[in-house]
């Protein structure tokens, strides 16, 4: 049987849906396909990203959740400053890429954070509460610490392994496992459908590379027209990954009472990875308050709370360090426990369900994309079904 001639139904419900997870009104669109001419990432296409918007208006659910447009779209907003109906295409395909984020995920969860500003404070207060009370009960239980000398019984950092060893490979790598198991998720929506071609298993190996590609250089983005916020973007995320990395394999070598000199490469790759997210937030930050790009000028919830998140994480973790190699070491044990209790929820919350599925999601939508585009090119032609839409 012919690809894409299977019968669809047009579900009254989805624009409601997807109204759910943030602004998306399109309605005005005539198709003049002026958003399609200023995009720098259309490639050969000649409906994206209009394509996305006309599923969901259409309520072809099936097809909405099939298509992979969304993640390819780097929130530029050029076709928003172009489109002469003030349907504002960029929000959409935000709108879109939240509504997907929530299909993705198997246990539900994602779907009441991002729809929902009280499920998303409430879950990232309820995990800050969680690890204050774990720390108090470390130090209370298994240190046998009196409450009494908690403000005044300095501490150095190397007390807190190997537990610590165990809560931060845990805090890190659950959503990272969490994010990965919806992988076969995602290709059985977006790959594994009865309207989809079958891919032989050999294209998948052979584009493999696009996805590690896409994870390191994030290129497609350098095609949009502000190559500064490629550049911070691509900084912001080179740090968080350095230091991520840093806090899995040699969590030891960096949390030490061990004072190293200036130029011990313990201290220049910490300041390397916090001199890089720091560089992504100055750009996101300066953006926002010039508020001149497109790109800032609506944002969801959780894409203003996640770059706060970062930045308190950031300072309390330059605080802590001040701290220690200044000799305040009571001062610097309280404000670790402060940097854990933000940067726990931020990781355990953001990284799972929120912002930064996005890391896996984007390269992983560009690596099907280039399998799809291999096996049509291989395709007979006769497999070959132009799309109505
Ligand atoms: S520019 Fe606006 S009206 Fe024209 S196709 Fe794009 S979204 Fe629709
Ligand atoms: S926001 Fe930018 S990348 Fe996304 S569809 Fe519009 S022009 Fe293209």
């Amino acid at each position: 049987m012919a690809v894409g001639i299977l019968p669809v139904q047009s579900d009254p419900t989805l624009l409601a849906d997807i109204r759910r997870y943030g602004k998306f009104d399109p309605t005005g669109c005539y198709q003049c396909g002026s958003c399609t001419l200023s995009c720098d990432l259309v490639g050969d296409s000649v409906t994206f990203p209009r394509r996305s918007l006309r599923f969901a208006l259409l309520g072809l659910r099936q097809l909405l959740v099939e298509n992979l447009d969304p993640w390819v779209c780097h929130d530029c907003g050029d076709c928003s400053l172009v489109c002469p109906r003030q349907s504002e295409p960029r929000i959409s395909m935000l709108t879109l890429r939240r509504f997907l984020s929530a299909q993705y995920d198997w246990t539900g969860i994602a779907s009441k954070l991002l729809q929902s500003k009280a499920w998303y404070l409430g879950s990232l207060l309820s995990v800050a509460f969680i690890v204050l009370f774990l720390i108090v009960g470390y130090h209370l239980w298994y240190v046998g610490m009196a409450a009494k000398d908690f403000a005044t019984t300095p501490f150095g950092l190397d007390h807190m392994f190997p537990l610590m060893t165990y809560y931060t490979l845990t805090v890190i790598l659950a959503p990272l496992l969490l994010l990965f198991s919806r992988v076969f998720r995602i290709w059985r929506l977006t790959m594994g459908g009865e309207r989809q071609a079958r891919v032989p298993l050999s294209l998948y190996v052979l584009e493999a590379w696009v996805y590690v590609y896409q994870s390191v250089t994030d290129s497609l983005m350098r095609k949009c027209p502000q190559k500064g916020r490629w550049l911070g973007h691509w900084m912001m995320a080179s740090g968080v990954v350095m230091m991520l990395t840093i806090k899995v394999f040699a969590l030891r070598w960096f949390q030490t009472d061990n004072l190293y000199p200036l130029y011990h490469p313990q201290r220049w790759l910490g300041y390397l990875a916090t001199g890089l997210i720091l560089y992504g937030l100055a750009d996101i930050f300066a953006g926002r308050l010039r508020a001149q790009k497109e790109i800032y000028k609506e944002s969801s919830f959780q894409d203003l709370i996640f770059p706060i998140l970062l930045v308190l994480t950031v300072f309390s973790g330059i605080a802590a360090h001040t701290f220690r190699y200044d000799g305040f070491a009571l001062t610097c044990h309280f404000m670790y426990a402060l940097h854990i209790i933000i940067a726990t929820p931020m990781l355990l919350v953001e990284m799972s369900f929120g912002k930064w599925s996005h890391m896996v999601y984007r390269p992983l939508a560009l690596y099907f994309l280039a399998v799809k585009e291999k096996a049509a090119q291989q395709a007979p032609a006769a497999e070959v079904v132009p799309h109505a839409l």
